[in-house]
């Protein structure tokens, strides 16, 4: 308690050069904040009789109220060092963007642009011309259009195509993803009536046929993204449901979710169809997001049949949910990589960190486990050990990839001390417990996060 009488008057602090400094550089308000918050930390310190008498000397307290007041004015949205091995990890920004969308992003965020001008004619065009063109001639598609998420294009989707009708839907696929975005509820918001068929496990061509009434607007099928029915189970393919909409003239539509464009059969232990293979097989509308296996920026994408694509350029809600420029300018240069397949694996990094083989992932953990070593201090040790990354966002449920570890351990702090303390430092860094170990995958560390990364385990002794 003695040490109260330690504790400076507000007005001292700042006239302190340390402080005087900080009033030069940031308002008088939030200087004022940080001295505030710093010395009820020490009236808090003093009652407990935590802290030594130099925390409450002239230089420590410049040093604590500089560092309050980096936190003050620090950005609420920063950048993490994912080490988790979940490679689409939905709270951590699901996919980075390829290189080719810096650029891209770089250009029309600072400039003017054709947005919604047609440089041919010299007239106003249309924002989701710049995609369309694209998307079409890589999914085969008549026709495309962009929004916001693949939310807003299943509640566009079906506003448009079933609106006062009903969507029949099989009980197997009314599925929840993350956030709470469930089928049934999109569905009383399109003002689309929900006809259920078939049971959970098990559902038949004829459970769709027998739902067919005059009100029935589309048969919709959605992927089973983040779960999986195992065992006796019976599902309608899209190939079929085609067949079933063309005898009672009723249209498709298919959420697909994660929207694959390329072939990973091969690549990944499981299989995963392509909005090609649905184009093909004639569905006529389907949805998909852009930030999931795609790769690319938060996006929703919609291909399909044309009059139905142009019934929805002309609906209102298109202008609640439309796309941004800068989504529009990223997305654009992600799927340009598509045009070249190998082009797509080796430069989106969503799916080239999915198709890293373990061969490469442990010299890859060998490199990254070598260079820590070298730049932390002993009480840092590195040990390699075999686990499984995930692919994430809700997509690929049953995929286990193998991947090479690298656990840390800190001399003096737990598994969890060494989790909570990286989690708080300047660039947070998220890995994973397992068996009381703290785990690094080098799945999902980027090649440049390496000096940040040491920076951190560095400063978690002393
Ligand atoms: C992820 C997903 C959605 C939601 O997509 P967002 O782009 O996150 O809005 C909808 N349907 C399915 C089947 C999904 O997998």
């Amino acid at each position: 308690m003695q040490q109260l009488k330690l504790i400076p008057k507000v007005d001292r602090v700042l006239e302190w050069e340390g402080v005087r400094r900080l009033l030069a550089e940031q308002p008088r308000e939030l200087v004022l904040k940080a001295v505030r918050q710093v010395l009820d930390l020490l009236r808090a310190g003093a009652r407990a009789g935590s802290l030594d008498d130099a925390a409450f000397a002239e230089n420590a307290v410049c040093a604590a109220v500089a560092r309050e007041l980096r936190m003050l004015t620090r950005p609420s949205l920063r950048r993490v060092i994912n080490g988790s091995g979940i490679v689409i990890h939905t709270n951590l920004g699901r996919s980075i963007l390829p290189e080719a969308a810096r650029d891209a992003l770089n250009t029309i965020a600072f400039s003017y642009s054709n947005l919604e001008f047609d440089l041919d004619e010299g007239v106003r065009g249309s924002r989701y011309s710049h995609v369309e063109a694209l998307l079409c001639e890589l999914t085969g598609a008549e026709a495309a259009i962009v929004v916001n998420n693949n939310a807003a294009a299943v509640l566009l989707t079906l506003s448009a195509m079933a609106a006062g009708r009903e969507a029949v839907v099989s009980r197997g696929e009314l599925v929840e993803i993350g956030g709470s975005f469930r089928i049934p509820e999109v569905m009383r918001l399109s003002g689309v009536t929900l006809r259920e068929v078939g049971t959970t496990n098990r559902t038949h061509p004829k459970d769709y046929q027998n739902a067919v009434n005059e009100d029935t607007a589309v048969f919709l099928k959605v992927h089973c993204s983040n779960f999986a029915v195992l065992g006796f189970t019976k599902e309608v393919s899209a190939e079929e449901m085609v067949e079933l909409g063309k005898k009672a003239g009723v249209p498709v539509l298919a959420d697909m979710g994660s929207g694959n464009l390329v072939d990973l059969s091969g690549k990944l232990p499981c299989p995963e169809p392509t909005v090609q293979d649905f184009v093909r097989a004639g569905v006529d509308v389907i949805t998909f997001s852009g930030d999931k296996l795609l790769g690319g920026p938060q996006a929703g994408i919609i291909v399909g049949k044309k009059h139905f694509i142009e019934a929805m350029k002309k609906h209102q809600l298109l202008r609640a949910l439309r796309m941004d420029k800068l989504t529009l300018a990223s997305l654009e240069a992600t799927l340009a990589l598509y045009r070249d397949e190998m082009v797509a694996f080796k430069e989106v990094p969503t799916l080239r960190m999915l198709t890293a083989t373990l061969p490469e992932l442990t010299a890859r953990a060998r490199k990254i486990a070598g260079q820590l070593r070298r730049r932390t201090p002993d009480a840092v040790s590195f040990k390699l050990t075999d686990g499984f990354s995930q692919a994430g966002g809700g997509t690929l449920p049953l995929l286990n990839l193998p991947t090479m570890l690298i656990e840390v351990a800190v001399d003096g702090l737990s598994p969890n001390d060494i989790e909570s303390r990286l989690r708080g430092m300047e660039i947070p860094v998220i890995g994973r417990i397992s068996k009381n170990a703290f785990l690094l995958d080098p799945r999902t560390l980027q090649d440049d996060d390496l000096p940040d990364l040491a920076a951190a385990l560095t400063a978690l002794v002393g």
